[in-house]
């Protein structure tokens, strides 16, 4: 099935020319992802073709008109729903959220400009908010760039290889190991003697303690959120001679 979405912006060009390269470009091509972009300028019914307005109450910068967003939501045939308004206030994306949209045939991005949305767009025609994180950016554009990318990573044929997102940071609720390539030694430095052993089974038991290990060290909440450290865990990290910190212990 090829996921469907649908993209709300005042720069359509921005968004395409992204979507377009690498690998949402090539994603597309497959037919694992389609994108329909709309201009809600388009849906404007004044000379001016405004979208933005002084906010009610007073205060800096103009705010979005709620009638251009929720034409063009009204007037799409066959618009994927959820449809999801990218705001700062929003839930906090995640690989989480980025897997449960990935399940789902599709889903609309409402990119904000300006100071954002009219909050009666908000209450009426949106599902969800999702933020990027706890900062500001001009516009909702980029937002949308990086959900439709962690999504289609995961989808089917998304990177053209289906093995190539499983092992990676989140996929198992744990932070990826660390890799490397050649040369074996580089500025004098070497590549851990075992990646080089050709011995699959220790390879994979060495990554899955530094894994753990990377984890612990600097995303101890993840840890935490899978349960904490099964005693086969323990076992391999002290195998491995890999410490925990004292907060990880009992
Ligand atoms: N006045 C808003 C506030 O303080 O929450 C910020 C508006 S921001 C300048 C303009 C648009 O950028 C927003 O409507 C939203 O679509 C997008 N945006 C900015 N930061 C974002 C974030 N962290 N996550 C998702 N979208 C964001």
């Amino acid at each position: 099935m090829t996921l469907r979405v649908d993209v709300l912006s005042l720069f359509p060009e921005a968004v395409r020319a992204y979507a377009d390269t690498s690998v949402l470009g090539r994603a597309r091509e497959r037919d694992v992802w389609q994108l329909v972009v709309h201009d809600f300028r388009e849906a404007t019914g004044d000379v001016h073709r405004s979208v933005d307005d002084t906010p009610y109450g007073g205060g800096a910068g103009m705010v979005l008109t709620p009638e251009p967003i929720a034409r063009t939501l009204e007037d799409t045939p066959g618009l994927a729903r959820p449809v999801i308004a990218l705001t700062p206030s929003g839930t906090p994306f995640s690989h989480a959220v980025a897997t449960r949209l990935a399940q789902l045939g599709g889903f609309t991005l409402l990119c904000g400009r300006y100071e954002g949305f009219d909050q009666r767009i908000l209450d009426t025609v949106v599902d969800e908010e999702v933020s990027l994180g706890d900062f500001v950016l001009a516009g909702g554009e980029l937002a949308a760039l990086c959900i439709i990318e962690a999504v289609v990573r995961l989808l089917p044929g998304g990177l053209g290889n289906d093995e190539s997102s499983v092992e990676e940071s989140f996929g198992a609720g744990l932070l990826e190991y660390p890799q490397y390539t050649k040369p074996a030694t580089w500025r004098g430095r070497e590549v851990p003697a075992l990646l080089r052993s050709g011995n699959h089974a220790a390879i994979a038991r060495w990554r899955r303690a530094q894994a753990l290990r990377l984890t612990i060290e600097r995303r101890p909440d993840l840890i935490e959120r899978r349960g904490g450290l099964s005693a086969q865990e323990r076992e391999l990290l002290e195998e491995m001679g890999v410490v925990e910190s004292p907060a990880q212990n009992g």
